[in-house]
């Protein structure tokens, strides 16, 4: 099974994945818990190239193609296979974060978003689990993380605002989406990300 987790930054997903990892693997499934951009040496190479140096240096369809790149090799050498042998494979964002991120902020390129996914990638999720969250609380935690890793230096609160609802947005037309409330506590969040994923696996 594939399961994959969203939200904007600063929405404590990655916090969730690992969570989940862990539940899952001390209930016996054999789990593999990985991440986007990144996620395969080669992935991670573009990774490095994405989120080190001026984020303008690209135009917004070779930033895609970029995005795209690092997804395919991932896909290829560490998702399939994973999935080929059966294992349960979380991923800390996939192609739904490019579907808003790349797909909405630099012009609307959802179409080619959409089409380059169909022509070079296809896989999509089993189950995604949205972590919504107010973006005023998220942009204030994802600021004190700047310097890290995070991808512009002035990410803005309106940027954050815009891209919750189109994550939302998104959720709302996609059958495999469960919106899970992030405005609680970790452990909160866990137990129903846990009753779901239970839920979906053993039936
Ligand atoms: O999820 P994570 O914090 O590892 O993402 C790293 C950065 O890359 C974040 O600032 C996120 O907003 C950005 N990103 C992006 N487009 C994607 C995935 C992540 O701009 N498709």
């Amino acid at each position: 099974a594939f399961l994959t987790f969203e939200g904007i930054d600063g929405s404590g997903k990655s916090t969730q994945a690992r969570h989940l990892a862990e539940t899952l693997s001390q209930a016996g499934h054999d789990v593999v818990l990985t991440r986007e951009p990144g996620g395969s040496p080669g992935a991670e190479e573009i990774r490095n190239l994405l989120l080190h140096g001026d984020p303008d240096r690209w135009s917004a369809e070779t930033e895609l193609l970029m995005f795209t790149a690092a997804r395919r090799d991932h896909v290829e050498r560490t998702i399939r296979p994973a999935l080929e042998a059966g294992k349960v494979v979380i991923c800390d964002r996939f192609v739904d974060s490019t579907r808003v991120y790349q797909g909405i902020t630099r012009g609307d390129l959802r179409g080619t978003v959409d089409a380059l996914h169909a022509l070079m990638i296809g896989l999509e999720a089993d189950l995604t689990f949205l972590i919504d969250m107010n973006p005023g609380v998220a942009h204030a935690r994802a600021t004190k993380r700047i310097g890290s890793e995070a991808r512009f230096e002035n990410f803005g609160l309106e940027l954050h605002a815009t891209l919750r609802a189109g994550f939302l947005n998104l959720a709302h037309r996609t059958r495999r989406f469960r919106i899970v409330d992030g405005n609680r506590t970790e452990a909160e969040i866990a137990a129903d990300v846990t009753r779901i994923a239970h839920g979906f696996l053993d039936t």
